[in-house]
């Protein structure tokens, strides 16, 4: 091990990553009166969730039930059951929290300044005696040996091994340990394990630091995992264009796909692409080389390229940006002109015109088309036609940590991990294939597992 050691620091909640999930639990627990310690390897704290902008879920129960059936029902009720609490948390702060509106076609939440938020919590630690230590990695956690007893369990969590920016490492002795690192999208190999091989070489939509330091932590520490082919949260980009910075995140996310086609390089479509751009990024990276065109026309530019995704966010013409910025995109005044598109693009043009007009006949007399289009089944009738080739994007994958609705990280064999707690993306069963809010997710569990700390 390199560096000095110091004498041990004691706390007690150690919470791992301050972003959504961690700051609110480290806010949550100082006002409680528990002594909380955050550390984040980044310089500043605040990670995705600084980029964010809308607390929202599902209204109901019944609700989340129909969009997300496949995750684990438990956890994801408590995002529905806990957020008004949650809600009510952030006002506490001082945040002020916009009119309730409407999100995706299910959903229902709240505009706030996440970075006036993220910053409040941090003062709240800060002036009730906690610390909050930026550019600190968590080189292990650290564990008594195994419990024993009638039922052996997995090893009690006493603390944590931190190395500081110095270089110097430090133990930290905490009889409770929050796992909130934001989940494992930043690593490659991570994500070509338990996301799809196609992800290994997608482009990451989050901040840079969430790499699968809390994944690897809880392993280790004899969690289990949750959600094999569980897909992710993100959206398509344009493909080939990398994002400069995060301020691309937004500006070169193709929410508009929604109301468009896309085509796969066999020409085909793939998807209902009506359901919603964050689950055609998900059927995107299945195909082959995870890329594909997508085509909008006149009516769709005019209504959706250039709107807002949702009231009161950027709004600007996103396929003029792809363009300006090298994406692979081109403008055709008819349908038939689309089997004209650049050899090497590699998609069978005279397929693709093809299908688009069988598309819109189908439409147009009513029939079906596979596969379906639950929403938006207007044709793509007017000229000219927006063609652009895209990618799938990830902000954060939905395979994580097993935990309970306690926010206690739990073994293979369902028993808690003593001292150990995971909130946000770090942890998987909340979503399945489908998504209903980040900052709702990471809001509630942090709410859960501070609870669980002060029992
Ligand atoms: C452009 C954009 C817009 C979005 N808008 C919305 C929205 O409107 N509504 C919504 O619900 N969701 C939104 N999201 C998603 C939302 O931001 C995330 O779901 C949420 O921030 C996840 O919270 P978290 O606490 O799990 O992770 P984060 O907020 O990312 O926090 C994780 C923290 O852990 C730190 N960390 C990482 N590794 C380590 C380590 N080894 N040691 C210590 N610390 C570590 C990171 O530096 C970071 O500070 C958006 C995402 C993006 C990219």
């Amino acid at each position: 091990m390199s560096g000095t050691s110091r004498p041990a620091e004691q706390v007690d909640l150690l919470v791992v990553g301050g972003g959504m999930a961690g700051l609110t639990a480290a806010a949550r627990a100082t006002r409680a009166g528990v002594r909380v310690l955050v550390v984040d390897i980044a310089p500043q704290v605040g990670g995705t969730a600084r980029y964010a902008g809308v607390a929202w879920s599902a209204p109901t129960r019944e609700v989340i039930d129909r969009a997300i059936p496949n995750s684990v029902p438990e956890l994801r009720h408590v995002v529905v059951d806990d957020l008004a609490e949650g809600l009510a948390w952030i006002r506490s702060v001082g945040v002020e929290l916009g009119d309730p509106m409407d999100v995706l076609d299910f959903g229902r939440g709240h505009r706030f300044d996440t970075n006036h938020y993220l910053d409040a919590c941090v003062r709240i630690v800060e002036d009730g005696g906690g610390q909050v230590w930026t550019g600190t990695e968590v080189v292990a956690l650290v564990q008594d040996g195994p419990a024993s007893g009638p039922v052996e369990g997995p090893a009690p969590v006493r603390g944590a091994l931190l190395r500081r920016q110095d270089g110097s490492d430090l133990q930290v002795e905490a009889p409770w340990v929050l796992l909130s690192t934001g989940g494992f999208q930043g690593d490659p190999d991570l994500r070509a394990a338990y996301v799809h091989p196609h992800a290994r070489d997608i482009q990451v939509r989050s901040n840079p630091f969430s790499a699968g330091a809390g994944y690897r932590l809880g392993r280790a520490a004899g969690a289990g995992v949750v959600g094999d082919d569980a897909g992710f949260y993100g959206h398509l980009v344009p493909a080939g264009v990398p994002f400069a910075g995060p301020e691309d995140f937004l500006p070169l996310s193709l929410m508009y796909s929604e109301h468009g086609l896309l085509f796969n390089l066999r020409g085909e479509r793939f998807t209902d692409e009506s359901a919603g751009d964050h689950l055609s990024t998900m059927a995107l990276l299945e195909q082959p080389e995870a890329r594909g065109l997508l085509i909008a026309d006149a009516r769709v530019h005019r209504d959706w390229v250039t709107k807002a995704y949702v009231a009161g966010s950027v709004s600007l013409d996103r396929f003029a940006l792809a363009s300006r910025r090298g994406a692979r995109a081109g403008v055709a005044d008819e349908v038939d002109e689309l089997a004209f598109l650049p050899e090497e693009w590699g998609y069978p043009g005279e397929a693709i015109a093809a299908a688009v007009q069988d598309h819109n006949r189908r439409l147009r007399a009513g029939e079906r088309v596979v596969p379906d289009r639950a929403r938006d089944r207007t044709p793509l009738v007017e000229g000219p036609y927006y063609v652009l080739e895209c990618a799938p994007a990830i902000t954060f994958p939905f395979h994580g940590l097993r935990i309970d609705t306690s926010a206690r990280v739990l073994d293979p064999a369902g028993r808690a991990v003593p001292g150990l707690l995971c909130a946000g993306a770090d942890s998987g069963g909340v979503y399945h294939r489908a998504y209903a809010g980040g900052l709702a997710n990471a809001l509630t569990f942090a709410g859960r597992a501070v609870r669980t700390v002060l029992a």
